[in-house]
């Protein structure tokens, strides 16, 4: 099938095979990945290797630490503020959908939480605020975005600048599928289970001075400073998905890395958009500049064909269409591991749809 899901997601078939050929027997230690203590020289080298290649992969620079955490990014919503937001009692967040709304009403259990800018109108997100918009506080401890919202498929296709405040950014659904400035950012943080992995493990990087400043109420588990002395080991880590991550991350190294993938993701979105814009079945309401290249939201004319319309799509072996349930419509989702065959799949069944419902 080709799987469209939002994640849980399709991972690259190679890596899914290497795996299995590797679930008995990891590189003779006679053992499953999954059974090595985590404190084992094999497992040590497993996540070693996974950490410098998402290091090489996203460039990023000296001074900041990698950590393999648990707890997805809705734990992170509590933890970034847990962590950041005590060296000012405040921070600024900007909403562009569902994912950073969700992320500032978590965050205002820990502080000030002023929203600098929305682009909500009418409960619904079809664009991100231009900078020039953005009204920031300058004792803001961190400013947070959302770089791609997964359920609006609103995403930023520019950095912000937030001055001499650390900017902190929720990438779970767009990390990895093109180069991103490490540099200008204080923190991002992702769930893998889009382009990374399984679900499991949560990824943060953090420069190195927004270390040491936790709550006091701050569970040991979830003190960056703690998991960063322990390097992620503070307790076990998901040993299996910080494993399967290591081999996407050589995987995507060997397509030619971040450059590669967001060729490939920007060839794989033309053909949807461009098919959506000259269909007067299908619409999708997104502004141009920031449509996401990860998630298309799309919706038919009459949502009375939908359930028609995934029916028939699950019958082609499409699969993990439904819009999500505060939207509505469909959503096809294109992470790096969707071939442009799966689009061209996809928008040949929509065609076809069309021409008989429309
Ligand atoms: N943030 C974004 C942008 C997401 O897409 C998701 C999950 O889909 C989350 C946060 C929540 O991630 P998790 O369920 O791993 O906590």
């Amino acid at each position: 099938v080709f799987n469209f899901s939002p994640g849980p997601a399709t991972l690259p078939e190679a890596v899914l095979r290497q795996a299995a050929e590797e679930m008995l027997d990891w590189h003779g230690s006679g053992m499953s990945v999954m059974e090595m203590s985590h404190r084992g020289k094999e497992f040590m080298s497993i996540h070693a290797e996974a950490e410098s290649l998402l290091c090489e992969l996203m460039g990023i620079p000296a001074g900041y630490k990698v950590l393999f955490l648990q707890g997805g990014a809705i734990g992170q919503n509590a933890i970034v503020p847990m962590n950041l937001i005590g060296r000012t009692g405040r921070a600024d967040y900007v909403v562009t959908g569902d994912w950073s709304k969700k992320s500032a009403k978590e965050a205002a259990h820990f502080g000030e939480v002023r929203i600098a800018a929305s682009s909500e109108e009418g409960g619904r997100y079809t664009r991100v605020p231009a900078q020039a918009e953005w009204q920031l506080d300058p004792k803001a401890a961190y400013v947070h975005y959302c770089a791609n919202e997964t359920i609006g498929g609103v995403e930023f296709f520019w950095t912000p600048q937030t001055g001499d405040v650390p900017l902190v950014a929720d990438m779970s659904s767009n990390i990895l599928s093109r180069p991103v400035d490490v540099a200008r950012h204080g923190l991002i943080y992702a769930g893998a289970q889009k382009n990374m992995g399984p679900s499991g493990l949560t990824v943060v990087i953090v420069r190195e001075d927004l270390i040491g400043h936790a709550m006091p109420i701050t569970p040991s588990v979830f003190d960056y400073k703690i998991q960063a002395a322990a390097d992620s080991m503070y307790n076990t880590p998901p040993t299996y998905a910080i494993y399967i991550a290591g081999l996407v991350f050589k995987h995507v190294k060997s397509l030619g890395g971040l450059a590669a993938m967001e060729a490939h993701n920007r060839a794989k979105a033309a053909v949807l958009y461009d098919f959506l814009d000259k269909s007067g079945f299908y619409s999708n309401p997104i502004q141009r500049e920031a449509r996401s290249l990860m998630n298309v939201p799309f919706w038919l004319k009459d949502a009375a064909l939908d359930a028609a319309f995934l029916q028939g799509a699950q019958a082609r072996g499409l699969v993990g269409l439904k819009g999500h349930r505060s939207v509505g419509g469909m959503r096809a989702s294109l992470y790096n591991a969707m071939s442009i065959e799966g689009v061209q799949a996809l928008v040949a069944y929509m065609r076809d749809f069309e021409a008989q419902h429309g």
